[in-house]
């Protein structure tokens, strides 16, 4: 039997990734075989088909680092036929085939039920965009910031991860200042629950070590120099969750902030983040996330679109998040 996959190949010069067909004996023998009903678009799915970051670590691969699939067979204890389950992370889509495929088999330890509020669709709006999103919010609650705290700042707030932090935060009670570099996203992300804006380029380059004390928490997208800047602009105690690289790896920064302010970066993993977490997590954006909304931030493709919609990903063109419709 065979299935409809993407799948990345490389040779020494050339780098390709195609729809195609993939037997089922193919699949790596693990513990649950998988029908798969939706995947999604990250940023990583787009450096992974893209061949822009070196993201796949063993060829063939097929990407697709989140799912949501139908459990065929199970040898865990812990799924049986018929259940619906979500995957981000773990390295699928990377080290391991993952979500952009018809049939799947992954291990029951990396799978969570999916909650009973969200649609398969839904659950890929969110994907691992909002789930990071939810981490990083969880992050400031674990610090102890509250909406009384003062205002929150999110960077990169167009993108997947940004959109769902501005909403959740604003949907807590924070206020919410958005950076973003495109000004024709300010309705979208007012409409999202942002009260204030800021233009990515006034934080993108180097700043002072110190500056005016603006922000009680914030979650920083972008990484370099913004989240130098960043960090300069927190309040005394203020709590900054570190996801994102899209400017950059780098962090050019003093460490005046926290030695003078006693300010806190929290480092934000998705990947291998410990399953009671990602439950935890996932309940909670079940229970804030309300349907309108969700269908303002995400957009479904299906399979054949989903090489293009990559490209598009990679060149900043995509607002919001993409599901990818398999079954
Ligand atoms: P997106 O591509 O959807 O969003 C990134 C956003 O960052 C863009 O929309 C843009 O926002 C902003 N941006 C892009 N380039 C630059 C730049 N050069 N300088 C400043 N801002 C820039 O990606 P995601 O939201 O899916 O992911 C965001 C980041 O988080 C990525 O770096 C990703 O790798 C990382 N990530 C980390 C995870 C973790 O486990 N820690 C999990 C998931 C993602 P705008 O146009 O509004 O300025």
């Amino acid at each position: 039997m065979t299935f409809r996959a993407l799948v990345i190949n490389k040779t020494d010069d050339h780098y390709q990734c195609e729809l195609t067909q993939l037997e089922t004996d193919a699949l790596t023998d693990e513990d649950v075989h998988l029908k798969v009903l939706y995947s999604s678009l990250n940023y990583k799915d787009g450096l992974a088909i893209t061949g822009k970051g070196p993201v796949v670590r063993k060829f063939p691969m097929v990407p697709g680092i989140d799912l949501v699939a139908e459990v065929i067979d199970s040898r865990s204890d812990e799924f049986s036929a018929g259940d619906q389950v979500i995957l981000n992370g773990w390295g699928v889509g990377e080290k391991y085939w993952g979500g952009l495929a018809e049939y799947a088999n992954l291990r029951a330890d990396w799978l969570i039920p999916l909650p009973a509020k969200l649609t398969p669709e839904q659950a890929m709006w969110i994907g691992t965009a909002g789930y990071t999103a939810m981490l990083s919010v969880m992050a400031l609650q674990q610090h102890h910031i509250t909406p009384e705290s003062g205002p929150i700042l999110v960077t990169g707030a167009g993108g997947g991860v940004g959109s769902f932090a501005v909403y959740l935060l604003a949907k807590l009670g924070f206020k919410v200042t958005a950076v973003t570099g495109r000004e024709s996203l300010y309705p979208y992300l007012k409409e999202l629950g942002a009260v204030q804006f800021m233009t990515r380029s006034e934080l993108d380059k180097p700043g002072k070590p110190l500056q005016k004390e603006s922000w009680a928490g914030a979650i920083d997208c972008v990484g370099s120099h913004t989240l130098a800047n960043v960090c300069a602009g927190m309040q005394y105690g203020g709590v900054v969750a570190c996801c994102g690289l899209a400017q950059g790896m780098d962090l050019p920064a003093s460490v005046a902030p926290f030695i003078l302010r006693g300010i806190t970066l929290a480092g934000i993993d998705s990947v291998m983040r410990p399953k009671a977490d990602r439950i935890e997590a996932w309940q909670q954006l079940a229970d804030l996330v309300d349907e309108e909304v969700l269908s303002k931030i995400g957009q479904t493709i299906v399979l054949e679109q989903a090489l293009d919609y990559a490209h598009q990903l990679m060149d900043g063109q995509v607002k919001g998040r993409i599901a990818v419709k398999i079954a």
